[in-house]
């Protein structure tokens, strides 16, 4: 099965998922999610119609945008090392995986040298998982404090990884929970700041559009399973 089969197959399955929830499928973005897949299949993807894609390792990602450019949309979705903000900030267009606040401070430090702004997500590890990065919830508010006050990050939404489970129903909580957290970080700053929920993958992806995701970061279904 070729890239353009699977990526249309996923955006049905995006929009039979809106219209179960009554949302407008122009309210949910896909980002291919790339890592590990080589330049000619990515290109195929944008070919076939891919506006964003996902990367989680900035060395990968910098060879691949040498040969890209700009004619997409780059969005981190990796744990960021702090020695890589530098070459992460030249890249991505989109930040999902701010999670400390060492790495707001180190972000803000080098976008403003480049003179640029960033719209980030904050990720939020739900399920409380050993293995996943994210800032554990009660922690979030000090952190999106953090991303407010700095003037060159602009703070958009929030991200989670759900556990990797047979049965999607068992994560919806996840997914709920991510809303719910948004919904009362906007509450609390008083104004709609935080407005995208970037959340499901490939396994997931219906139930968390069906509890409000905006963003789905899908890889295995559109370009099959890693090696
Ligand atoms: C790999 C990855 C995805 C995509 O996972 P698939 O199961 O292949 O769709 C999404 N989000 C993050 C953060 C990832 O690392």
């Amino acid at each position: 099965m070729g890239v353009a089969e699977n990526l249309e197959k996923v955006r049905k399955r995006i929009e039979a998922a809106c219209e179960r929830s009554g949302r407008d499928p122009s309210e949910v973005k896909l980002v291919a999610v790339t890592k590990t897949v080589p330049v000619e299949i990515i290109e195929e993807a944008i070919s076939a119609g891919v506006t964003d894609i996902g990367e989680n390792r900035v060395q990968e990602a910098r060879t691949k945008y040498e040969a890209i450019g700009n004619k997409v949309r780059w969005h981190m979705i990796g744990y960021l090392q702090r020695n890589k903000v530098k070459y992460a900030v030249r890249i991505f267009d989109m930040i999902h995986s701010v999670d400390r606040i060492e790495l707001v401070k180190e972000l803000e430090k080098r976008l403003s040298k480049e003179n640029k702004t960033m719209p980030v997500l904050i990720e939020v590890n739900v399920a409380g998982e050993k293995t996943k990065h994210g800032v554990d919830p009660r922690d979030l508010f000090s952190l999106a404090q953090e991303v407010l006050g700095s003037k060159h990050l602009k703070a958009i939404g929030l991200m989670t990884m759900a556990p990797y489970v047979e049965d999607p129903e068992e994560v919806r909580w996840v997914f709920k929970k991510l809303r719910e957290l948004r919904d009362e970080l906007n509450e609390r700053f008083g104004e709609e700041v935080f407005s995208e929920l970037s959340m499901g993958m490939s396994n997931d992806f219906e139930v968390a559009i069906e509890e409000g995701a905006t963003m789905v970061r899908i890889g295995t279904a559109i370009f099959g399973e890693r090696s």
